[in-house]
């Protein structure tokens, strides 16, 4: 799988440089994304680890895979455990959660695909026996 690019402006040369983003879920179980940047003039490389995506890499990122659904089943979705996890998960609050699952019970959460990876997980860990799927957006 090729990873999504961006065409940034190279801090050395001023001309068009390269950035590969990829998200990973790292040992504590939270999400980073690894930008490497690399301009083909003047062979200026950095890599970056963040925590947070800007606006355009995560447009990157989708256009590149899709955007993706969080489903679950009935019982999953009105399991508070589950909304607990999604809530700590996506840094919510609980009235926003409420809303969330209100309007969709089935289907509360949409990104990318790593995103609701992590929701998985986090489900999993604190439901064992919910059956979270992700599936992606026509
Ligand atoms: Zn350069």
């Amino acid at each position: 799988m090729t990873e999504p690019t961006l065409r940034v402006p190279c801090p050395d040369c001023g001309g068009t440089a390269d950035r590969d983003v990829s998200g990973q879920v790292d040992w504590s179980g939270a999400l980073r994304w690894c930008a490497e940047t690399h301009c083909a003039a003047c062979g200026f490389t950095t890599y970056a680890m963040d925590d947070v995506l800007s606006a355009a890499e995560r447009a990157a990122v989708a256009a590149q895979e899709g955007w993706f659904a969080l489903l679950l089943t009935p019982a999953d979705s009105a399991d508070p455990r589950v909304r607990s996890a999604v809530r700590h998960a996506l840094d919510l609050t609980f009235a926003q959660v409420v809303a969330m699952f209100r309007e969709c019970p089935r289907r509360p959460v949409t990104g990318l695909r790593v995103e609701l990876d992590l929701v998985v997980a986090r489900i999993r860990r604190a439901a064992p026996r919910a059956t979270p799927t992700v599936e992606p957006l026509p």
